[in-house]
């Protein structure tokens, strides 16, 4: 299994600016042009083939609802018993596969992310996710290039993490064999990179796949599969379904063979599916790899000596980029009463010039959200806040659905820290501030700790290296990523390894060796090259 081929060396893909007059804008721009003009309709994709239904369902733009793109064929039960048997039928030969085959072919769909097809996995994730320019390029072209290529480089490294020492006569080696069975892969809509990782990942080591993406993403998830193909993917690796959730775990959660859970999304729908593969546990031939990314209640502490300017900026960027569709956005931040009326009025002043509308307009920082049950989720908090006495709407606070599910960023203040809008995820352009009394650092550092179920991410600003300590000691526990002086969203794939701990997952670290494990199951060999031929030990001599 393991060869010493070393794979290149991975590299973090160069993210293009799309300033005005760039050759990259251009480009983008005509491919947006191109796919709203055409309408598309997306199958499903079982062992290699193309499935279409009686089931067609109409994909919209989220910032122009009059548009849609077009349709996708929805699949039921049937077509997850079909992708589970497709899965099962492709395993054998393709853990078989010797690694470098694998890998190459995530490489060369890496090539195909950051090159030929760049444009078009932007493109798709503007028009049907409402990202602006800047924010498709991190997460579809950059993101999921770096995904695929370090996983590869750290697949390398696994392999050849070997017993250290043989002893004289004996070959001790560990083999990093795929997991029994096949892995379901539970997909979010927030994030195309993340789409293409969630199976890609137990693919590359070796393991087959059903894929599930959220229904809102299904129009870039067809053109991560399209990569896959054209990488060479061979038929039944990864399937790709579009079925509503509980009737594809309907089917998945009772299968003998069900080897293991990738999932990225809400807390509550990963609780509920762990406790579903724990009610069905005697029914499965191994026990299920369980990984699982979901919310967050992101924070930013900023203390009496932090900079104004750099506490604003990066508020801005880590509550409202992608409309704080982000498990990492910042939607908490507390503030000490000194830096309040300077961090205000520039707040305020910031928050004026951010404009809002299609992503197709490049000069708009602020989109549509996702569809209307992120709309209505949303706009019942801003609603809420509008009437609780220990709130109060500082800046923005309205929405409009007339052309597409538009919400002003909005910034409440509380002076309440356990308020609703600082414990919940709101997965929305919502950002709570709670003030604090300068003295009182040490105190909201607990209080902090303690207010939500989740521990995703976090930041403090500070220039005072006793404070920026304190804040490490007592919130230890409270994000699995932490950051100091910055925003606590965009990670970067080989740099900061991402995932949270408490409710917010099982920290698993996506795009991380330490993902990577949790897709394989070591068989340890020994091997005597010098057997003895005589029981006896040299202690039953006399
Ligand atoms: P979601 O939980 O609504 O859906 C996630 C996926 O689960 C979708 O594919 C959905 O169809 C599926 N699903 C829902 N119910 C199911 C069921 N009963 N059985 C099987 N599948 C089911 O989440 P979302 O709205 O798509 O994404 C937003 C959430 O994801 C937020 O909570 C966000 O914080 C989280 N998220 C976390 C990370 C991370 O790395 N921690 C990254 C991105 C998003």
């Amino acid at each position: 299994m393991n060869g010493n081929y070393q794979p290149p060396i991975a590299i973090n893909e160069e993210v293009l600016s799309y300033a005005s007059g760039s050759t990259e804008r251009e480009a983008l721009q005509n491919e947006l042009a191109k796919l709203r003009s055409k309408q598309k309709e997306i199958p499903m994709y079982i062992n290699g083939e193309q499935i279409f239904t009686e089931d067609k369902r109409a994909i919209f733009v989220p910032h122009d609802l009059k548009h849609q793109l077009g349709i996708y064929n929805y699949g039921n039960a049937t077509h997850v018993h079909q992708a589970i048997n497709a899965a099962q039928s492709a395993k054998s030969q393709w853990e078989r596969m010797p690694w470098q085959q694998r890998a190459s072919i995530f490489l060369k769909a890496a090539e195909l992310v950051s090159g030929e097809y760049r444009n078009t996995i932007n493109a798709a994730t503007m028009l049907a996710q409402s990202k602006n320019a800047f924010q498709a390029e991190i997460d579809a072209a950059c993101e999921f290039a770096d995904f695929l290529r370090f996983n590869v480089q750290y697949l390398y490294e696994l392999y050849n993490e070997q017993p250290p020492e043989n002893s004289e006569g004996i070959w001790n080696r560990v083999e990093y064999r795929p997991l029994e069975g096949f892995i379901f892969a539970v997909t979010p809509f927030n994030f195309t990179a993340i789409s293409g990782n969630l199976p890609a990942a137990p693919a590359l080591m070796g393991n087959t796949v059903v894929w599930k993406p959220a229904d809102s993403q299904i129009y870039s998830a067809q053109v991560v599969m399209e990569i896959f193909i054209k990488a060479g993917l061979p038929a039944g690796v990864i399937n790709l379904v579009y079925v509503n959730g509980p009737e594809a775990g309907g089917v998945i959660f009772k299968h003998p063979d069900f080897g293991g859970l990738h999932f990225t999304g809400s807390t509550a729908v990963f609780k509920h599916l762990w406790k579903v593969i724990g009610n069905n546990i005697d029914l499965y031939k191994s026990y299920p790899r369980i990984v699982g990314e979901t919310g967050g209640k992101d924070f930013i502490m900023v203390h009496p000596s932090a900079e104004v300017d750099e506490v604003v900026a990066n508020m801005i960027r880590g509550a409202f980029e992608f409309q704080g569709q982000k498990c990492s956005a910042a939607s908490r931040c507390y503030l000490p009463e000194s830096l309040w009326p300077s961090i205000k009025s520039k707040l305020l002043q910031e928050l004026r010039s951010l404009k809002m509308g299609p992503t197709e307009d490049f000069s708009n920082f602020i989109n549509a959200v996702i569809d209307q049950r992120a709309f209505d989720k949303i706009t019942n908090y801003i609603e809420k806040a509008k009437s609780d006495n220990d709130a109060e709407i500082i800046s923005g606070g309205s929405f409009d659905k007339t052309n597409g599910y538009f919400i002003e960023p909005t910034v409440i203040l509380t002076q309440n820290p356990k308020y609703t809008t600082m414990c919940e995820e709101i997965f929305g352009p919502v950002l709570t501030l709670c003030l604090y009394p300068d003295q009182s650092f040490e105190e909201y550092l607990k209080i902090l700790d303690e207010t939500s179920e989740y521990a995703l991410t976090g930041a403090i600003f500070s220039k005072d290296r006793y404070a920026i300590q304190k804040a490490l000691d007592v919130l230890k526990h409270s994000a699995g990523n932490f950051y100091i002086n910055d925003k606590p969203t965009g990670a970067v794939v080989g740099q900061q390894p991402f995932g949270g701990a408490r409710g917010s997952g099982t920290n698993d670290k996506a795009g991380a060796k330490a993902n990577l494990t949790r897709w394989v199951s070591m068989r340890t060999i020994k091997e005597n090259l010098k057997p003895v031929g005589d029981y006896r030990y040299p202690f039953h001599q006399s």
